[in-house]
């Protein structure tokens, strides 16, 4: 073990399942450990890294505002924060123009589920099983996998599961005090399943009729990693309320929710944070979305995606049971256990991440390029083929 992971053992909280490896930099798809190594980057720090690693339209914009204004609470307006808010609207779904700005993905969640009672006036909240919002106590409570909840029981009342892409099940579950269903369109931590058109349609339908409103948690799927700006907008449905963050900012830390029309009674001083809006995180943002838009990395995440998932379902292995994903959010179901694999993934120059106990999941840069993708599909042939 090396000085910088000595350092971290002694002092960490233990809660994060750490790999041997201690990075120092990157760049684009790469990243460099402390003895000089470079990795292929899959896991994209937990698809955040959407651009890759130090690009330098996020350096300078981060770097320029650093120096002219760091911090304004959102009680002030702001320049970066009114661009960002009108560069948001373009990117979103039609009809959510309005957005809360927070610092992270469960805040996210926690916000969207607070103005959904808010809005409603009703307690409870339907998610699905296999779903996954975050660690604080509200969005844990929608969260499904009870290894996360468990521990922290008692948790926020009035959330209940039900099975993912099922519809007849959901409609057993709505009623007259569901202020709000949760659910993400492709489960990201939940190992990498999509839910069907049919399926969205029927719960957007289905919200409609019995006056709750549709969350839809675009965290992971969101800033085109799927291959449109929001996965919502493959099954042609725009949600009540979209919670965003992971690449939203580039690497530094942003969430939000975006705010449709249905939304109501969100009066000042309902909610807040102190970091929210905060004009360095605005600036990185619009670099990023900026960046997006002119290279038009949704459109690439999805030729890249297809690519990827085409040259990864002809690898020949009896420990793959399937290949599935949207855009560049790749799952590769094994028919054993991840952790091994990841292992020696790692000692091959590949990071990827886990989605549960037997998934593999790939959330590379959307910049990457397609023979960084071959060589991905290689390394990965090779360690399954062993
Ligand atoms: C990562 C994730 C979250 C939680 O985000 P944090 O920033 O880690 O709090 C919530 N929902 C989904 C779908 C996620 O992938």
């Amino acid at each position: 073990m090396g000085r910088y992971a000595e350092t971290e053992q002694q002092h960490t909280s233990s809660v994060y399942p750490k790999r041997d490896v201690t990075i120092v930099r990157g760049e684009g798809m790469w990243l460099w450990d402390d003895r000089g190594r470079r990795y292929l980057d899959c896991v994209g720090g937990h698809g955040v890294a959407a651009l890759g690693h130090a690009h330098p339209a996020i350096a300078e914009a981060v770097a320029e505002q650093a120096r002219r204004l760091i911090t304004c609470p959102e009680v002030f307006y702001n320049d970066r924060r009114a661009e960002l808010y009108a560069a948001l609207s373009e990117v979103t779904p039609p009809g959510l123009d309005r957005f809360f700005l927070c610092n992270s993905g469960a805040e996210a969640v926690e916000a969207a589920l607070k103005f959904a009672r808010l809005s409603s006036g009703r307690r409870e909240i339907v998610a699905t099983m296999r779903g996954f919002h975050g660690r604080t106590m509200g969005a844990l409570s929608a969260t499904w996998n009870k290894r996360y909840r468990e521990p922290f029981a008692p948790l926020v009342p009035g959330f209940s599961h039900v099975p993912f892409d099922n519809l007849v099940k959901m409609e057993e579950a709505v009623t007259e005090k569901t202020a709000a269903v949760l659910v993400e369109i492709v489960q990201g931590e939940g190992g990498v399943r999509s839910g069907s058109a049919a399926y969205f349609r029927g719960l957007r339908r289905l919200c409609d009729e019995r006056g709750a409103l549709l969350i839809v948690d675009e965290v992971q799927t969101g800033f085109g990693r799927t291959g449109r700006w929001f996965a919502c907008q493959h099954h042609d449905i725009v949600p009540d309320l979209m919670t965003m963050a992971k690449a939203m900012a580039g690497g530094l830390p942003m969430g939000g929710v975006a705010i449709g029309p249905r939304v109501t009674g969100l009066w000042p001083g309902a909610h807040g944070t102190t970091f929210g809006g905060n004009p360095l995180a605005c600036a990185a943002a619009l670099a990023t979305i900026g960046v997006m838009r002119t290279e038009d990395l949704p459109a690439q995440a999805a030729e890249k995606g297809t690519y990827l998932l085409e040259r990864l379902r002809r690898i020949e292995s009896p420990q793959v049971r399937e290949v599935r994903g949207l855009g560049l959010m790749v799952g590769i179901e094994l028919k054993g256990r991840v952790t091994p694999v990841l292992r020696k993934l790692m000692a091959h120059g590949v990071l990827a991440l886990p989605a549960g106990a037997t998934v593999l999941r790939l959330l590379p840069p959307l910049v990457i390029s397609y023979d960084e993708l071959d060589e991905v599909a290689e390394v990965i042939e090779m360690v399954l083929d062993k």
